[in-house]
């Protein structure tokens, strides 16, 4: 037992695991990560990295079989044969979609970190007080001010690009040089900003080294080189990821042990000492059961395997899943809506073209209800758009020859494309259960899935489809198409909530602090601490809020207050 006692505990290691693993290293606590994963070493383990097309089997495509064995991940936009051993495959993690839900994992050392779209803006004083104001979920128990000096923090490590922008809805940041939007887009953006006078688009923010600091060179990492091939690891360690920087970083320090192929079970009631104690860990590999032990726990397996962990930690105390007194635990998960899409072309500008590629796009804060409710729906949703030249190799009709040449040498016409990603309403009926009979191949229940959009969802994407169209239209942009795809919600791979944060133990799992209210000694960071969704892509927010709650997890270990 004694080998297997640690200060700290951390469950998962990607975006928010490798956050409370560097910042419990560095405070000095001996911190054993659980990773159900397999190792996945910087540089080392990117296999296809710098591999070329014609270098892969299919050139890159996914093989009908696997398209057919796996149709969830296969509908993820960033799946194809130069990423796949970073996703999970649904055959080899079952769950059960009580209801259509997408559910996109990495289950690796360094999880989804290694393979996200790496957009990062700040929340804004109304997406903390939207719950409160008006009237869904529960109050956050934070506000922007608690938490502004921890996204500072951690902009500052992770290396976040943007702009100044002055925005009230979109805080600035700690920025490194922004991207720039091509002509097209400032003139898109122009055009908006006049006929409105209040929705300025901006370039999108963004973990990419484009001006790498001190703090960034000396974790190993360099400038990013706009390959746009991320999702396959990145060379340069140009963007964030736990690989490249928050485990190398709690590595440093000596107090780090890191043990792969750990599925975690669940966390230990000890009922005789009244507080948690330790995981139970099956390995992934050999099947055997074992346990750790620790002072303090942080679950960072992500939103739903952490909602997972805690139903399935049963005990006389706890029947119903660990701090579940309140029988609402699992309950009130929200995600993002991404079903509107829209387009259309671009006339002029035919004599410039642009140059190299970027990691980030042209957003505009939400405009909905920012400030009072105006609309027949509760919250708004954040646009982005881009603009470029479409197809060089447009002209198929003529034939070959000199003439083929030269219609293959000019670009297409300039288009304009725009998204969505809209706020959901937490609600008790969005909700993870524990399957009664069917079990994973480590022996834990399977999870059930009963997430739904609704009629607030409906009207969303309605007024994004036709807020877009306005201002497309607008601009200047023409033959203007749109689209709701009716996508399964989960794609988004924003799932948030289930573990909530508030101030009543009645009505929430976790204080102020991530800390939950009936097992003070365990910590919850990831998105399931979520009270609601905002519009905002979420990881950086887990960041923040995960070095905040160690700091406060230290501090009270110091006081004696977690015995
Ligand atoms: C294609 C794609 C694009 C995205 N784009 C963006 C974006 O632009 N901006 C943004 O903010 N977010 C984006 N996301 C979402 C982002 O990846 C997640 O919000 C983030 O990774 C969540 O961090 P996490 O620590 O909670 O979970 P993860 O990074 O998923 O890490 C969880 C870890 O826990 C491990 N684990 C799970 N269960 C157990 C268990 N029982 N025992 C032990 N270990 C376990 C997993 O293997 C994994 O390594 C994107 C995701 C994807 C896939």
């Amino acid at each position: 037992m004694n080998s297997h006692q640690y200060d700290a505990i951390v469950v998962g290691s990607g975006i928010s695991g490798g956050w409370a693993a560097k910042e419990l290293c560095e405070k000095g606590l001996k911190t054993l990560v659980l990773e159900r994963g397999r190792q996945v070493e910087h540089l080392k383990d990117y296999p296809t990295m710098t591999a070329n097309a014609w270098d892969m089997p299919h050139r890159n495509r996914i093989p009908l079989a696997d398209e057919l064995e796996n149709p969830v991940v296969n509908r993820c936009y960033a799946y194809a044969e130069d990423t796949q051993h970073f996703f999970v495959k649904d055959s080899e993690h079952p769950y059960v979609q009580n209801k259509p839900f997408d559910w996109i994992r990495g289950y690796q050392v360094g999880g989804k970190s290694l393979i996200w779209a790496r957009q990062t803006q700040r929340w804004s004083k109304y997406d903390f007080e939207g719950p409160g104001r008006d009237g869904f979920a529960v109050d956050w128990p934070i506000r922007y001010e608690d938490i502004a000096p921890w996204y500072s923090y951690v902009e500052r490590f992770v290396g976040i690009s943007g702009n100044y922008d002055g925005l009230e809805t979109l805080p600035d940041g700690e920025f490194l040089p922004a991207w720039e939007m091509n002509c097209v887009e400032k003139e898109v953006q122009k055009r908006i900003l006049e006929a409105y006078g209040d929705r300025k688009f901006v370039i999108g923010r963004c973990a990419h080294l484009t001006q790498p600091k001190d703090v960034h060179l000396a974790q190993g990492r360099g400038q990013c080189q706009a390959r746009n091939q991320c999702y396959r690891g990145c060379p340069f360690g140009g963007y964030f990821s736990s690989n490249s920087s928050t485990l190398p970083a709690a590595a440093k320090t000596g107090n780090l042990t890191i043990r792969p192929d750990s599925v975690v079970h669940s966390v230990i009631w000890d009922e005789a000492k009244g507080k948690a104690t330790g995981v139970r860990v099956i390995d992934r590999v050999t099947k055997e059961a074992t346990e750790y032990f620790a002072k303090v726990i942080f679950l960072n397996a992500a939103c739903l395997n952490t909602n997972l962990i805690l139903l399935n930690s049963t005990s006389s105390r706890f029947p119903n899943g660990l701090g579940n007194d309140s029988g609402i635990l699992g309950k009130y998960i929200a995600f993002h809506n991404y079903r509107g899409t829209l387009g259309g072309r671009f006339e002029g500008f035919e004599d410039k073209y642009y140059y190299g590629r970027r990691p980030t796009a042209v957003m505009l804060p939400n405009f909905r209800n920012v400030k009072k409710q105006e609309m027949d729906f509760l919250r708004g949703y954040m646009s982005f758009y881009s603009a470029g030249r479409g197809g060089w190799g447009g002209s198929r009709d003529v034939p070959f020859g000199a003439e083929f040449k030269a219609a293959n040498s000019e670009p297409g016409p300039w288009w304009v494309s725009m998204m969505m990603q809209g706020e959901t309403i937490p609600k008790e009926t969005n909700l993870v259960s524990l399957s009664p009979d069917l079990k994973d191949p480590w022996g834990i229940p399977q999870l059930q899935i009963d997430i739904a959009y609704d009629d607030n969802d409906e009207k969303i994407v309605k007024d994004f489809l036709e807020q877009g169209e306005e201002m497309l239209s607008k601009a200047g942009v023409t033959n203007i198409y749109k689209n709701d795809s009716k996508q399964a919600p989960g794609l988004d791979i924003h799932e948030m909530g289930g573990v909530r944060m508030g101030r009543d133990p009645k009505t929430s799992l976790l204080n102020g602090f991530n800390q939950m209210h009936l097992a003070p000694n365990v910590f919850v960071t990831d998105g399931a601490a979520m009270t609601s969704t905002g519009t905002q892509n979420p990881s950086i927010t887990y960041m923040a809020l995960t070095a905040r709650a160690v700091d406060y997890a230290v501090r009270e270990l110091k006081k004696g207050n977690m015995k």
